[in-house]
């Protein structure tokens, strides 16, 4: 008996929860692992927004919310669309989501057919190819490689559209590379775009105030005004506010997208908690200096992450400039060989090893359509992170490496 839909058979499950899973049942044998798997601030959601959660519930605001969201939560978006990004936006041109993965899920859900195509920038987010795959569309990968700083570029986009793509995914800042976009490159590449009126774009900007060396943020839609009308912004409270288990996500675009996903988000759940909408909103429109507080210290364990790597043979690590993880470049492991006499072959190989000799979770390239990498969340104190890499450097000064 075949249970599953056949559906589900191209999905892999998310590679950043597999390994963090691995960690946290190595950690339950009893085992010494850090964790670098998952993508989630160590720091404590601060407390004006829980409290803001408690009066909401307290205020009785226990029952179903709309469906695209609490008015009070969605103005709260277009408020802060407005004043950090530029960008102008109706209460219905606004979704509010559990978390920013339901807003990308709403809107395949509401727009793919069967065989349409969805350009990706790999290294990219897992759950972009895997929703696609659900929804019987075809995700088609554009390699955007480290030489060209992980960024999608504007020829390779020309290359890459047919007449079946629906969709182009961007991520600005990514995960898991960090890349940057200037205004001209994002610029440059809506002027691709203009010429294909039929794609839609989608901007996922959740990590757009976790930026290092002074930059600053410019939304896709607000640099691409001309392209508003078919690009859908998505963005959330988790990676900026420190709010992963609350699950709040939300998508700015055209009423008519917007409308559809608000459907498919009906079939779903109903919406999203509201009173975890009511914590939402108050870290949107309450102070920002946790924020700026978060990316400093993002920033400091990056150049700590950055620094340390330096010294480690055969690994590379290219400042991110943004987002809280790192990359790593481990082509200079392939061909090693472990004290035990494996041959390190793959990515997968290495992170493999590194959680059996050092105790370090971390996610191969493979997960991201880039190897071979390896990707660690920089979200650990410094602390941790200094451990870490004092333990990376140990298991790969054992390997046996030949002559490069
Ligand atoms: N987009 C990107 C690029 C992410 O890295 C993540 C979380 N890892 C999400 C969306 C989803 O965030 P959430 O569902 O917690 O809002």
């Amino acid at each position: 008996m075949k249970m599953l839909s056949s559906r589900l058979d191209p999905v892999k499950p998310s590679a950043s929860a597999w390994v963090s899973q691995a960690a946290k049942d190595a950690i339950a044998r009893g085992e010494d692992v850090i964790d670098l798997g998952l993508g989630e601030p160590d720091f404590d959601t601060p407390d004006h927004i829980k409290h803001a959660a408690h009066a909401a519930a307290m205020a009785g605001k226990t029952k179903y919310p709309p469906t695209n969201g609490t008015l009070k939560m969605r103005k709260a978006v277009v408020g802060k669309l407005q004043r950090e990004n530029d960008l102008e936006y109706g209460v219905d041109e606004i979704i509010v989501s559990n978390g920013a993965k339901q807003v990308l899920f709403n809107a395949m859900m509401a727009t793919l057919e069967e065989g349409d195509e969805v350009l990706l920038c790999a290294p990219y987010f897992g759950q972009y190819k895997d929703i696609v795959l659900i929804l019987g569309g075809t995700p088609v990968t554009i390699e955007c490689p480290a030489k060209d700083g992980f960024r999608l570029l504007p020829e390779n986009l020309s290359k890459a559209i047919t007449p079946r793509t629906k969709w182009i995914m961007l991520n600005l800042p990514s995960n898991p590379a960090g890349a940057v976009y200037s205004n001209e490159d994002l610029r440059a590449l809506g002027a691709v775009l203009r010429d294909h009126p039929d794609i839609l774009i989608l901007s996922d900007e959740i990590y757009e105030h976790i930026l290092f060396d002074g930059r600053t943020f410019r939304s896709f839609a607000a640099i691409n005004p001309e392209l508003k009308d078919r690009t859908l912004t998505v963005n959330g409270v988790s990676k900026a506010y420190a709010m992963t288990g609350w699950r709040i996500g939300y998508g700015a675009g055209p009423k008519v997208l917007i409308a559809g996903m608000t459907k498919v988000q009906s079939q779903i759940c109903s919406g999203a908690c509201s009173i975890a909408q009511a914590a939402a909103a108050a870290a949107l429109n309450g102070p920002q200096d946790d924020v700026r507080r978060f990316c400093a210290a993002f920033e400091a364990r990056r150049d700590l992450v950055v620094q340390r790597i330096a010294r480690i043979e055969g690994l590379t690590l290219d400042p991110p400039g943004g987002a809280f993880y790192g990359l790593i470049d481990c082509s200079g492991l392939i061909g090693a060989k472990t004290p035990d006499g494996q041959t390190i072959e793959t990515d997968a190989d290495v992170t493999a090893y590194l959680l059996r000799t050092a105790g370090i979770a971390a996610v191969p390239g493979s997960a991201y359509d880039l190897s071979p990498f390896f990707r660690i969340s920089t979200a650990a104190s410094e602390a941790v992170l200094d451990d870490a890499m004092n333990r990376i450097a140990a298991a790969v000064s054992q390997l046996e490496r030949g002559t490069d």
